[in-house]
């Protein structure tokens, strides 16, 4: 049977790889989660013969519940706010491993195992209030801007000392759980400690570090119950999720460290005059040159969540190839608001992956571009990160629509973007602003088209 449980852990470790794997792509992304999924439901059936449980009822109620709660956020949620649903869910996988490390204590034997349920409670436990914190400020339930106050970083050095001194007085002094509870209270307050410098803005890449966190939660939680398959999803989480940070940080330009300890957002205000002025175009106007143009590239962003625009998108793509236009997309890789965004919202709409460019790759053909469509995107396509050196976003790479003959910018108003700054863009020469709801403008012109 023990051959049978750990070969039935190594072929879910295996799904999981393979899973991960297929995730990379929009095209195979939808069976990477079904093997994942089918992984973790051979991990789950084993680890429950592995452990000698005694009363499954508990088990099957936990299920039935958490299995309910979380079918049926899924299909509520709206799509624009799933980043603040993934922080919470990702809190609760944090509380997880700090239970199932407190839950061990009662078999622990050994320094080692001692060490392990630490971890799992000190990560889990600022995994926990980290996310909530995060979940606040995404769903503006807290304010987003950055809480910083004077001597911050010494209060934040002496929460680590506290808690890696209570660490180890309780691996010298078991049997006192009164250290345990100093572990666990001040790794809580340390999540809240840590998150509240850091601007809603960068939530998202707070949330993927969180992430990563909960892996390494999760695997300390597996070393203290010894359970390899807790180990080594937990190991896939943790490096998956760093490796989604680098990526998040690296496409803004930033380090972790400026996104974890600058405060960014916390008030700066740019000073420079912008020239040029706003020339707003009407839907039939843009119809004209929409009509004559060979090369179209759109570049969505945020906004075009926001309209539920991506199936009206679909269908004026549709109508502009048919009228002789080639037609691709731009994605920038913080487009929207969490990671892969806009490939999710054209990939509901049927839009062909092989149209979806990224940034690298559409913006040397930008020169040949006879129109870029900005629909409800801002920061994503900022100038100024090229040409503002005073800019909070300078140096992030943006796709360069300024560089296409024409450009149309659809959204309802000047209000700036996430970042919260000016967009040149706007006011440049062959810039159109189409302004309105980007879903009603679409619309406004597959009809001229009709
Ligand atoms: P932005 O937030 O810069 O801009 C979105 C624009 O959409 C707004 O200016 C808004 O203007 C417009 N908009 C909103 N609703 C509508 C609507 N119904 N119809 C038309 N337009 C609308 O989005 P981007 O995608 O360009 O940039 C993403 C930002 O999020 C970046 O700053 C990025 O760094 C940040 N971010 C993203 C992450 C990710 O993983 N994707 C992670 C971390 C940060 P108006 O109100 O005038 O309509």
């Amino acid at each position: 049977m023990d051959n049978l449980i750990q070969f039935a852990y190594v072929v879910s470790g295996a799904l999981f790889i393979l899973g991960l794997k297929q995730l990379g792509s929009p095209a195979t992304a939808r069976r990477g989660n079904f093997i994942s999924a089918t992984g973790m439901l051979v991990a789950v059936v084993a680890a429950l013969l592995d452990q000698g449980i005694v009363e499954y009822q508990w088990i099957l109620g936990g299920f039935v519940v958490g299995g309910l709660i979380g079918a049926t956020a899924a299909r509520l949620v709206a799509m624009t706010s799933m980043p603040e649903m993934v922080a919470l869910f990702n809190g609760f996988g944090g509380m997880a491993s700090l239970l199932v490390g407190a839950a061990a204590l009662s078999t622990a034997t050994g320094t080692f195992t001692l060490v392990t349920i630490v971890l799992s409670i000190l990560i889990g436990g600022l995994t926990f209030t980290g996310s909530l914190i995060a979940y606040g400020k995404l769903s503006e339930k807290l304010s987003s801007a950055p809480v910083m106050f004077r001597g911050q970083q010494i209060v934040n050095s002496l929460l680590v000392l506290g808690i890696v001194a209570s660490g180890v007085m309780f691996c010298l002094e078991p049997a006192n759980p009164q250290w345990l509870y100093l572990v666990i209270g001040l790794s809580l307050l340390f999540g809240i400690m840590a998150v509240i410098p850091i601007g809603g803005a960068d939530m998202p890449v707070v949330i993927s570090l969180l992430n990563s966190y909960s892996g390494l939660a999760a695997c300390a939680a597996g070393f203290a119950v010894n359970n390899n398959i807790l180990i080594v999803a937990g190991s896939l989480v943790g490096a998956s999720g760093i490796i989604l940070t680098q990526i998040m940080c690296k496409a803004m330009n930033r380090s972790l460290s400026n996104v974890l300890f600058s405060g960014f957002g916390s008030g700066v205000t740019e000073t420079t005059e912008i020239e040029g002025e706003i020339k707003p175009i009407s839907v039939e106007d843009a119809y004209y040159v929409l009509e004559a143009a060979t090369n179209v590239a759109i570049i969505p962003g945020y906004g075009m969540a926001v309209a539920q625009a991506q199936h009206v998108v679909k269908e004026l793509t549709e109508i502009l190839e048919k009228n002789g236009a080639e037609v691709n997309f731009g994605i920038h890789p913080v487009a929207g608001r969490m990671p892969g965004h806009m490939n999710v919202l054209l990939a509901e709409a049927d839009v062909p992956y092989d149209q979806l460019l990224e940034m690298d790759d559409i913006n040397p053909r930008m020169e040949n571009v006879d129109v870029a469509i900005v629909i409800g995107a801002n920061d994503v396509v900022n100038p100024a990160a090229r040409e503002v050196e005073s800019s909070p976003i300078y140096g992030m790479p943006v796709i360069n629509v300024d560089s296409a003959r024409t450009v149309f910018v659809l959204k309802r108003s000047m209000a700036s973007g996430f970042a919260g700054i000016e967009n040149p863009l706007f006011y440049k020469d062959n810039t159109r602003m189409l302004f309105g709801d980007a879903k009603e403008s679409i619309g406004g012109l597959i009809r001229e088209f009709g």
